[in-house]
């Protein structure tokens, strides 16, 4: 059986950032990764780019992981986004930051964030173990015992950091809730956030890729209004997807009906005036020119107008009440039925982990077995797009970090 000082279990953005930040001269660190290269996740996000964080104040990120923003502060005051940021500028990896605050590697490549942080881990000593996955881990001797088809080896602390069970084919598939349950250590449920929406009979299915800025929606369930969001939507062959919808899906469930409003700015109400007003100033014009005015695609002006019975070629001084009132409530809250949100294999997060109040959000040990740690998506924290997921994945690496280093003082 061969001894380490920690076993991190998981080579993503928080195993890497535990283990580089844990590591220090006369200590044996071991990470052991399923897949034959670390990172993999790491690698898709972004679409390859690693939006890795998010500009602004680390007040600002709290409201980012909706309830859970609290437990995250000492993590992300202690490893805030500019000391990320720092981290890879001063390994020559600069950071540009784009119109919504999102940032990124000035390369643009996920491959070169990896690459820092393969090659800080090496410089550091910390054994890199890949093609090596943890099949079960126990905590009988005091010590705690970890098996791979490789080896045992045994240490007084251990990390896991196995991520949540999202694009499992990614390495993170949910092993390290099994070895929560192992350790005694209690796991919330989990269900996918940050996923696209399923549509019942979506009828925009053949505008896939059509992209709205800052659409405003509302989200109603068994008839009661439940939730107010605005962002970027798109359209799939399926459903619902993009920044607005992703952040917003976390409170989603099947059955709900989200409203979408395609009239910018103005509410029912104001379209109405706005339409009637319009209309009578420009009786001879075709009802699709006069929807033109309105932030609608023409594509859709015509669909919309199309699913409210209305020709497309009808006049403005023929537009009857009828036709007026459904194009007004297809415009402003088009309802439609969330036949389901996205399973685990398109989520991008997972919600609910290892449960909070079982951890210490100073260090990230488990308040039930000493030298116990978690890092990262593992935990019950899932995050907006934007960069708010790698940046907790790192804070929470570097303060358990900290936290085990305090051990040895
Ligand atoms: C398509 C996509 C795009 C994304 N884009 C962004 C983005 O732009 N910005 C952002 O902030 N977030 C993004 N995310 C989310 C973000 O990537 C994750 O939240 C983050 O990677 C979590 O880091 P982690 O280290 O906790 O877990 P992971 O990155 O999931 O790493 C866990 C590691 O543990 C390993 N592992 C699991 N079980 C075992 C085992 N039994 N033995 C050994 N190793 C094991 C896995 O193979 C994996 O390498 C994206 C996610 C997806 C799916």
């Amino acid at each position: 059986m061969e001894q380490y000082d920690i076993a991190v279990i998981g080579a993503g953005p928080a195993g890497l950032s535990c283990a580089i930040h844990a590591a220090v001269p006369g200590r044996r660190i071991l990470l052991l990764e399923k897949n034959s290269t670390p990172g993999n996740k790491l690698l898709l996000a972004g679409s390859g780019q690693c939006n890795f964080t998010h500009a602004g104040d680390t007040h600002d990120f709290l409201p980012h992981y909706g309830d859970h923003g609290k437990f995250l502060k000492p993590a992300l005051f202690s490893f805030p986004n500019h000391a990320l940021i720092a981290f890879f500028a001063t390994r020559g990896l600069g950071a540009e930051t784009d119109e919504n605050g999102k940032i990124f590697p000035e390369t643009r490549k996920s491959a070169d964030v990896l690459e820092v942080l393969v090659k800080e881990c090496g410089q550091r000593g910390v054994d890199l173990h890949c093609e090596e996955p943890v099949t079960n881990v126990s905590h009988a001797t005091g010590e705690f015992e970890i098996t791979t088809p490789k080896a045992t080896y045994q240490c007084p602390v251990l990390v896991i950091t196995t991520g949540g069970a999202s694009y499992p084919k990614t390495g993170s598939s949910g092993d390290g809730y099994r070895f929560c349950a192992a350790l005694g250590q209690p796991v919330t449920d989990i269900a996918p956030a940050l996923t696209p929406l399923r549509i019942q009979a979506f009828p925009f299915a053949a505008f896939s890729g059509m992209s709205f800025e800052h659409l405003h929606f509302s989200v109603w369930r068994a008839g009661k209004k439940i939730a107010d969001h605005t962002g970027d939507v798109l359209f799939t062959h399926l459903g619902l997807s993009g920044p607005g919808i992703l952040d917003a899906s976390r409170d989603i469930r099947a059955g709900d009906e989200i409203r979408l409003s395609f009239a910018g700015s103005l509410g029912r109400e104001a379209f109405a005036a706005d339409l009637a007003r319009r209309a009578e100033e420009n009786r001879s014009w075709q009802l699709s020119t006069l929807l033109a005015a309105y932030p609608i695609p023409e594509r859709l002006n015509r669909k919309l107008l199309a699913l409210s019975g209305i020709p497309v070629d009808l006049r403005c001084s023929h537009f009857s009440t009828v036709q007026r009132s459904k194009l007004i409530a297809n415009v402003t809250e088009f309802p439609l039925t969330v036949a389901a949100p996205g399973d685990f294999s398109v989520a991008m997060v997972t919600r609910g982990g290892a449960a909070l109040e079982h951890v210490n959000q100073k260090t990230m040990e488990s308040k039930i077995v000493p030298g116990l740690y978690f890092a990262g998506e593992v935990l019950d924290i899932d995050g907006d797009t934007g960069g708010y997921n790698i940046q907790a994945a790192f804070s929470t690496g570097f303060i358990a970090a900290a936290g085990i280093r305090k051990r040895w003082e």
